[in-house]
């Protein structure tokens, strides 16, 4: 079953039950679940078997008009997309790569985009889910149906896991209607204390934002060029009915006024697309040829701190993004950055701050033989928990961590 890279590709989740099993028994080799392989960095690794899941991609059961579907977790997130929107359909989350990420990936990265202000992350969509252990036990929980309370926790437990406690075969999603169209709005201002105060109006503004992000000076998006330069620049989404979108963007522009924004754009419909996609992409801007950045990092902290810590990256000279209404920060270090202690220097104060505010920072892309802690900072309470319902999942440790 295996060839001479270790990779197994089932195309049933019987296959894969089989033959988690049997390496649980004789072989007892290291696993690594993949989906698009987006996110995965070390998949070229000897000793582990890769187990690529994009073959699992059928549509088990679309009941559209309870806004729910069954599918396995291999299904391409492009496909899936194209699937609902047959229906008027949609999973709101926003995903870099779509034709390649699959679910399943989505789902063990708990990756979220710019949307997650106004609908929220994977575990608010996820209601139903199997998988298999490292024993080759298949277990579910949760059920098709949106009122469905049984074995939820298990659901969340697995979105975030990083294919470190079971690989997910099958997924039941909650979905939510497409939008008729949508909006955004890019303000440019000199200082990040003036984005601040602005933030701070949004709480009480009457309109409804479904994504609001920040980006620094370093950051550049080129569908938004004119309105950056050299400035930083925060981008405010709405999505709903035409006239609704169209009145909360005037309302907006209104309420920002007394800010003195030293530039103000708005786009509808078809011309906000290429910025909702620049946006969503932001991750993948450090592997590109004009802006090749050494690391990539996410950092999470108390929203209140986003600005103070886009402040710190700017001076450092790190092109970074948040999204500034959930505390969640991405950044690609400089290309003058060229060693791991370098680097280590670099994110010394970023980590010291989101760590002293019970947040954290983690590493999503380096040099493989940059000697880097994945994790600096980060909520440590929760491990002795988490290790246990590892020993029930993988007694043998075949999960590759
Ligand atoms: C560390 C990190 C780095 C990232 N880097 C990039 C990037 O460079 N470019 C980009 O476009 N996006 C990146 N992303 C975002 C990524 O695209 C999304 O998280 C995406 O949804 C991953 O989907 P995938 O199918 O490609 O996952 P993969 O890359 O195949 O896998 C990601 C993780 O999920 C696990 N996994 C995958 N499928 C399953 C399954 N069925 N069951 C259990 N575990 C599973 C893998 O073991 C791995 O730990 C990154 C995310 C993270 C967390």
């Amino acid at each position: 079953m295996t060839n001479s890279r270790s990779v197994f590709q089932p195309s049933t989740q019987s296959e894969l039950v089989q033959f988690v099993a049997d390496n649980a028994t004789n072989a007892k080799r290291h696993l690594l679940p993949i989906g698009g392989g987006t996110a995965c960095r070390d998949a070229n690794s000897d000793d582990v078997i890769e187990v690529r899941l994009d073959g699992l991609n059928r549509v088990i059961d679309y009941p559209a008009r309870d806004m729910t579907i069954t599918v396995e977790a291999g299904i391409r997130i492009a496909e899936l997309n194209r699937i609902l929107a047959t229906e008027n359909q949609r999973l709101p989350i926003d995903i870099p790569q779509a034709d390649q990420a699959t679910l399943g990936g989505v789902i063990a990265t708990n990756w979220s985009g710019l949307r997650r202000f106004g609908c929220g992350t994977m575990r608010d969509y996820v209601i139903g889910i199997s998988a298999i252990d490292a024993t080759g036990r298949r277990f579910s929980a949760g059920g098709r149906v949106v009122k469905n309370v049984a074995g939820y926790d298990l659901c969340k437990l697995l979105v975030g896991s990083n294919g470190e406690l079971a690989i997910i075969t099958q997924v039941t999603l909650k979905l939510r209607p497409l939008p008729e169209t949508s909006a955004l709005v890019g303000l440019g201002f000199d200082s990040p204390r003036q984005i601040e105060s602005l933030l701070a109006r949004l709480m009480s503004s009457a309109t409804r934002p479904m994504a609001i992000e920040v980006l620094n000076p370093h950051a550049k998006l080129n569908s938004l060029a004119e309105a950056q330069s050299k400035r930083f620049l925060l981008c405010i989404g709405y999505e709903g009915a035409e006239r609704e979108v169209r009145w909360q963007v005037e309302t907006l522009i209104a309420e920002a006024q007394p800010f003195e924004p030293r530039f103000s754009k708005s786009l509808i419909g078809s011309d906000a697309e290429p910025v909702w996609n620049g946006l969503t992409d932001f991750v993948l801007i450090g592997e590109s040829p004009a802006a090749r950045s050494p690391l990539t990092f996410k950092a999470s902290l108390p929203p209140s701190r986003t600005i103070e810590f886009m402040q710190l990256a700017t001076e450092a000279g790190i092109s970074a993004k948040a999204h500034a209404g959930n505390g969640v920060v991405l950044g690609h270090l400089p290309g003058s950055v060229t060693t791991a202690i370098q680097a280590e220097a670099v994110l010394k104060s970023l980590c010291e701050l989101s760590s002293s505010c019970s947040g954290g920072l983690s590493v999503l892309r380096c040099p493989h033989d940059w000697p880097i802690a994945p994790q600096a900072g980060g909520i440590t309470a929760g491990r002795e928990w988490s290790e246990r319902i590892r020993q029930q999942l993988d007694p043998l440790g075949l999960f590759r961590r």
